[in-house]
């Protein structure tokens, strides 16, 4: 289950992070955090077990100089809005169970009448290799079941391979000369793209069935991709990425041309489609298209955090531990060695591909070697060669 803030000095807390210069650190365990009914600031104080054992086990214990705190004793919203802070930072790992994963392994069914009721006959071979033949014992069709590879002229693993060195940030060039030299296959560079275009189209068309069960803290920034345009002068359009925090998972991942508030509200709108989550905070930049954005696709959706919206420059804790960046350098690894965007695809056409490589394929060392659709509880199974396991599913559709 997913972690809602439904306490009402946490909800308060959030409130806190939601306006300008509220939060600011002034020791490495001290903050002031701005008192929301008078002009002062209340000092919060973190701190840690002596005991080095009790340090392993025990959690820090937190003071603030505020009336609720000090008479009371319990943890105030100034308290909880610097815990949310250092949770946005990424400073405080979130406690998360790994996905439960159902078995997707598909049963053989006969294509042309549905029966379940078929046996195995015989071997087919083809360019790489045999593949099995099936016979239906009710209406007597004969098939094989399509894996993904079966009118390929090049085996899964040449193909898997390919995709993986793309997506790795390899130019096609060096794709070529690879496979020529470690696997003796001689591969002409428009095959590769083709093979890049035919299997992410199947991918995100698959990927498209579940939702992703995700955290409550997103966040959203915007990085520039180099574009040719026919006829044009080279150009920058920007890719927006939206992401939780707690699963990694890439919610949206979107092409505009200009950044204006109707294109920081793509990726918001696309991320309503892939997940029923609704946010307490989306963490952005200082970019000012954000706030009208953010304030038309979910003010108000959530029952309990009625604007969302966090702005990253208003309490800069540790604001360049941003989990955006690993992904943007991921995406920059790949961008320069293409000449130019639109040049070998569509910008949207790579986008898609990128999104599926970093949900589904890559492990992520930020939580534990998983990949984030498993975090997400996307219920497909990928063993092995994951590439290969996600287009025999998708295949199988
Ligand atoms: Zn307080
Ligand atoms: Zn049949």
């Amino acid at each position: 289950m997913i972690r809602q803030i439904t306490n009402p000095r946490e909800l308060r807390g959030l409130a806190i992070l939601s306006q300008p210069d509220t939060i600011i650190q002034t020791g490495k365990n001290e903050w002031d955090v701005r008192s929301q009914s008078k002009d002062a600031y209340y000092q919060v104080i973190r701190t840690f077990p002596k005991d080095r054992k009790a340090r392993m086990h025990d959690p820090p214990s937190w003071i603030c100089t505020c009336p609720d705190h000090t008479t009371r004793n319990v943890i105030c919203k100034h308290i909880h809005a610097v815990q949310l802070s250092l949770k946005i930072a990424g400073d405080v790992k979130e406690k998360s169970t790994p996905a439960h994963i159902e078995e997707t392994e598909q049963k053989v069914a006969c294509p042309a009448c549905k029966s379940a009721n078929v046996v195995k006959r015989g071997i087919r071979k083809n360019g790489y290799g045999t593949v099995q033949r099936y016979g239906c014992n009710e209406c007597g069709y004969r098939f094989v079941i399509d894996k993904g590879f079966c009118r390929m002229k090049f085996s899964p693993k040449t193909i898997t391979l390919t995709l993986d060195l793309y997506f790795k940030g390899l130019s096609q060039r060096k794709i070529a000369d690879h496979l020529k030299q470690f696997e003796n296959t001689s591969v002409a560079q428009p095959t590769i793209l083709d093979w890049i275009k035919k299997y992410l189209k199947l991918l995100s068309q698959y990927s498209e069935k579940y939702k992703a069960d995700v955290g409550n803290i997103w966040h959203c920034d915007e990085t520039t991709v180099f574009i040719k345009k026919e006829g044009k002068k080279k150009y920058y359009e920007w890719i927006w990425n939206l992401m939780d925090s707690k699963t990694r998972y890439l919610l949206a991942c979107q092409v505009t041309e200009t950044r204006y508030v109707k294109d920081a509200r793509k990726p918001l709108k696309r991320a309503k489609e892939v997940t029923d989550v609704k946010p307490d905070a989306i963490v952005t930049d200082g970019l000012p298209a954000y706030k009208e954005a953010i304030k038309a696709e979910f003010y108000g959706l959530n029952d309990r955090v009625q604007n969302p919206h966090v702005r990253l420059k208003d309490f800069e804790t540790k604001p360049n531990n941003n989990i955006l960046e690993r992904l943007n350098g991921t995406f920059r690894e790949r961008t320069k060695v293409m000449r130019s965007l639109d040049t070998e695809m569509a910008a949207t056409e790579f986008v898609t591909g990128m999104q599926i490589y970093y949900n589904y394929i890559r492990p992520h060392q930020g939580i534990g070697g998983l990949t984030p659709a498993q975090m997400a509880n996307i219920p497909i199974n990928l063993m092995g060669n994951r590439w290969e396991t996600m287009i025999g599913l998708a295949s199988g559709k």
